[in-house]
């Protein structure tokens, strides 16, 4: 197999179509695209999608990717959602050739629309909002032309800068582009192209009282950053004519192929970014960096990494018909890639003591564990076995289920890189739960099985005395329904057990000092991160995964 046949990706239509338009020369041999977020939200997973595919574009065929702040609706916007953009864009390897804002185009913007008004080409309107909606028709019936269509072009003019001058209300009035309201095509139907709104904007303050709609600024902005395939999703397939007919009406120097794209959708998540803040808002979750959250600070935050999203983005591919990724499809790039490279340690998530009778009471083995089976390079460290040490509640059973390969009363197990240890008592308090376990060791089983016999079960441990306890936060999907997307009421799917905390779990000394944002696998239990407020005092790690997929029916 060939590895564009590993990646289908490597082979979308929109490869071809580049492919086709160098052999034509249609843009002079140039690739030069456009990551064009709206800084309303954090990115999530399906910006991730849109991200290597623009940049990815730009990088196999030596072109230009630009960052484009889409900021044309100052309400909803903010320097925090921009900061937070390019640092997700740059952490998942990207970066962009230049960074540009459409409010930096905002005069430009207004010159063009001048020029749409002198000839001929828009109009101001003062229709209500309501008035505009019942003219516009409906996928069956044309609209009806407002009374003002043929308002004079000086009047228009002088409407118009008096809308900027700041002399009407908000809404009083708009300019709309001329074009057919008779058009089956309902964006074609004189839309709007300016509106007035006094809102305070993140980057141009209060000096703009009107402000362009997206489908207008967005076409002029490609079209002034010569961008040369104009890469978004299916949904603006039907806006294409108006991104059209806007650059054919202005004769921009340049004018961008649009190309749609189906969108990311992933199962048991939301990709909606104002369905993601009703979250953070709402607090459902914590902020726009919790962990079980799709966007790019969420993912980090619970230990995935860039790699792992890119490999995903990659698998996915880039098609024209939407569908469904199953979750365990990201879960998968996920988990191959911390196999592949984090560090192993041992963790207890609920610790059960275990004294070793037969072992000397002060004696301390400093014994040698690798950091990676697979991968030598990584080194090795020492882990500490004493007397007393800790093992998981549930590698022990007073009654196993069958197959029960784990510990049980008179029953052996090898404790991982270290010794075989055999049960002879099992001490409960007066419930009846199992609080310790009275056992001895095999001094002859250090790391292997002498000759003859065999112990099948491993089980990971830590010593009490020199393990260090940890906060750990097993996070889960956040909703349990594949489509919340489709509901009525998104929140009705979300998972109740999507978080559970664990405080009286313990982990090997070596993870004194983990750095943030590290990821391990903690042998037999999952993969987890340091997180952010993780501190020398407290440590707290975040589980990524789980180490198989626990959702599979
Ligand atoms: P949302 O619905 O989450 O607000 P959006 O499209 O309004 O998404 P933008 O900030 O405008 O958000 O998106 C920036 C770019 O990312 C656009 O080109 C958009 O097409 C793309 N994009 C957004 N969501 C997805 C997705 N789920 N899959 C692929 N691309 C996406
Ligand atoms: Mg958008």
């Amino acid at each position: 197999m060939s590895s564009t046949e590993n990646h289908p990706i490597a082979n979308n239509f929109i490869r071809h179509i580049i492919a086709d338009d160098f052999a034509s020369n249609k843009h002079n041999g140039k690739v030069a695209t456009r990551f064009p977020p709206e800084p309303n939200g954090y990115l999530h997973i399906g910006h991730a999608k849109s991200i290597c595919l623009n940049f990815g574009l730009a990088i196999e065929n030596n072109g230009s990717c630009n960052l484009r702040f889409d900021d044309t609706n100052p309400e909803k916007e903010s320097v925090e959602f921009m900061q937070s953009i390019e640092t997700d864009v740059a952490w998942l390897g990207f970066k962009w050739s230049d960074k540009y804002h459409a409010s930096d185009y905002f005069e430009q913007l207004y010159n063009y629309a001048i020029q749409l008004i002198n000839q001929g080409d828009a109009y101001v309107d003062d229709l209500s909002p309501e008035q505009i909606r019942q003219y516009r028709g409906t996928l069956t019936e044309p609209g009806k032309e407002s009374p003002n269509r043929n308002r004079p072009i000086a009047e228009s003019l002088d409407l118009f800068a008096r809308m900027r001058a700041g002399e009407f209300a908000d809404g009083a009035y708009i300019l709309r582009a001329k074009i057919d309201m008779a058009s089956p095509n309902i964006n074609m139907r004189d839309p709007t192209i300016y509106r007035i709104k006094r809102a305070h904007h993140y980057r141009t303050g209060d000096s703009w009282c009107i402000y362009p709609m997206y489908d207008y600024t967005h076409c002029i902005s490609d079209a002034l950053e010569g961008i040369t395939h104009s890469i978004c999703t299916l949904e603006f397939e039907d806006h294409r004519p108006l991104y059209d007919w806007v650059l054919d009406k202005l004769q921009t120097p340049c004018h961008p192929q649009q190309i749609e794209f189906a969108r990311l959708q992933l199962e048991y998540t939301i990709v909606s970014k104002r369905k993601l803040a009703q979250l953070v808002n709402e607090k459902h979750v914590n902020g726009w960096d919790d962990p079980r959250m799709p966007t790019l600070a969420g993912l980090r935050r619970a230990g995935v990494t860039p790699a792992a999203i890119r490999d995903f983005c990659e698998r996915i591919g880039v098609t024209k018909q939407n569908s469904w990724i199953e979750m365990a499809v990201l879960e998968n790039c996920i988990r191959e890639d911390l196999n592949e490279n984090a560090l192993r340690a041992m963790a207890v998530l609920k610790p059960l003591r275990v004294v070793i009778e037969n072992y000397p009471e002060d004696q301390v083995e400093q014994l040698q564990v690798s950091n990676h089976p697979q991968k030598p390079e990584l080194g090795s460290r020492t882990i500490a076995f004493a007397k007393v040490i800790l093992i998981e509640e549930d590698d022990f059973a007073l009654v196993p289920p069958p197959k029960f390969k784990r510990l049980i009363e008179g029953g052996e197990v090898r404790l991982r890189g270290s010794y075989v240890i055999k049960c002879h008592q099992v001490i409960c308090d007066e419930a009846g739960k199992v609080v310790e376990l009275r056992c001895s060791y095999d001094p002859a089983t250090l790391g292997k099985n002498p000759e003859g016999r065999k112990v099948s079960g491993v089980i990971h441990w830590v010593s009490e005395q020199h393990s260090i306890p940890a906060e750990l936060r097993l996070y889960d999907r956040l909703f349990c329904q594949p489509n919340p997307d489709t509901l009525e009421n998104f929140l009705d799917a979300i998972n109740p057990n999507s978080l559970e905390i664990l405080n009286g779990s313990r982990v090997e000394a070596s993870l004194a000092n983990a750095k943030a944002g590290t990821g391990y696998q903690f042998e037999r239990t999952g993969y987890f991160c340091v997180d952010y407020d993780s501190s020398a005092e407290k440590l707290i790690f975040n589980r990524t995964v789980t180490l198989r997929d626990t959702w599979a029916k």
